[in-house]
């Protein structure tokens, strides 16, 4: 018998559109000697819609309007074996979802409500990770209520951490809302900008220079596995949305020509990320590489990262001899496993 899998795209985030255009390839990629494949694209309203409209999205990249509340329609997905909630950001990677589908009772690819909400939160991550011992950037936390009223004991935060940082919305991805600030006064439009899109905001020290950036992906339930360490290199200031979307701005190395003794250390560290976050199914997880010192500082989980052919995190498995198609089978088969 063919599993039905439901797989959802697009969502409210300010990653709707690389949410699209991931779903395209993992609905490429799906074999259909093994899965009956319903696509189903949310729109950036939170709405669930048809499958002619779904079908538009998932062409043009942009999901139109009109169709039903994700929460009246969860409950009819009941019939399938599992859903792919192929969500980024907010409302879709964060816990959100996977908890409506938990109550629903329906099987999913990735981490459940605990592992998505903690490694969605930036703040929560590294309060988590540094716990379990996990070399991170100095980091302090604001919310926006905090930001309207005592402005000033923000900016004291931020300056206890020096020039040049990073503010970030808590819970975001694809580099949306993220500023590196080089200067007091560039703190407070970033600040303003992180605001506008989070009530949460995490305020980060700069690694001591320009880092190396890392990346690996690991697969598995409760004995989880990681791919060979990628690299991503870019002339910009930092990895920013547009570097990460604009063909040819930066090149991606697998594996990173880095040491076999820091290869083996980001694993390591991913695994034990893994573990302490609760994390299921997959998750990419990135580092900064401080090639004089030797130094590996997490920066964060993804917990359902970018998924086109071209994605760092297909493209890590690929070098380990797993290919996209079957990566996308093993992901069914892994929300299907008993726990
Ligand atoms: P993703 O698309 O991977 O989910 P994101 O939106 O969650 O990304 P981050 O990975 O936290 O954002 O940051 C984006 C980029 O900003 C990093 O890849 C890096 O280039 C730069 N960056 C972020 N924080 C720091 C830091 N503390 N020190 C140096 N560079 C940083
Ligand atoms: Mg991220
Ligand atoms: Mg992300
Ligand atoms: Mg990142």
């Amino acid at each position: 018998m063919k599993k039905r899998i439901l797989l959802l795209a697009g969502g409210q985030s300010g990653e709707h559109e690389v949410s699209l255009m991931s779903a395209r390839s993992v609905l490429a990629a799906l074999p259909r000697d093994q899965f009956d494949v319903t696509p189903v694209a949310i729109s950036k309203q939170g709405r669930w819609l048809p499958p002619t409209d779904t079908r538009q999205a998932l062409e043009s990249g942009a999901a139109g309007t009109g169709g039903d509340l994700v929460l009246h329609r969860v409950a009819s997905a009941e019939g399938y074996d599992a859903v792919f909630p192929l969500l980024h950001g907010p409302m879709g990677e964060d816990g959100t979802v996977q908890g409506l589908l938990t109550l629903a009772g329906i099987p999913f690819v990735g981490s459940g409500v605990l592992g998505s909400a903690v490694s969605m939160d930036k703040v929560m991550t590294k309060q988590v990770l540094a716990s379990a011992g996990i070399p991170q950037v100095e980091w302090r936390l604001a919310v926006r209520r905090e930001w309207q009223s005592d402005a000033d004991s923000v900016r004291r935060r931020a300056t206890e951490l020096g020039f040049p940082l990073f503010v970030k919305p808590a819970n975001l991805g694809s580099s949306v809302g993220i500023s590196k600030v080089q200067g007091a006064q560039e703190l407070d439009a970033a600040l303003d900008l992180a605001f506008s899109l989070d009530r949460r905001v995490i305020l980060e020290a700069m690694t001591a220079h320009k880092p190396r950036e890392l990346e690996v992906g690991v697969l598995g339930n409760d004995s989880p596995i990681a791919s060979p360490v990628g690299e991503l290199r870019f002339a910009s200031e930092f990895y920013d949305y547009e570097t990460k979307y604009t063909e040819g701005r930066a090149s991606v190395h697998i594996p990173a020509p880095i040491p076999e003794e820091v290869a083996g250390r980001v694993r390591e560290l991913a695994l034990s990320a893994f573990k302490a976050l609760d994390c299921a199914g997959l998750a990419r997880v990135d580092f900064f590489y401080l090639e004089e010192s030797g130094e590996l500082l997490l920066n964060e989980v993804n917990t359902m990262p970018g998924f086109t052919q071209t994605s760092m995190y297909p493209k890590l498995f690929e070098a380990a001899g797993l290919g996209y198609s079957e990566l996308v089978t093993r992901l069914v088969e892994l929300a299907l496993e008993e726990r």
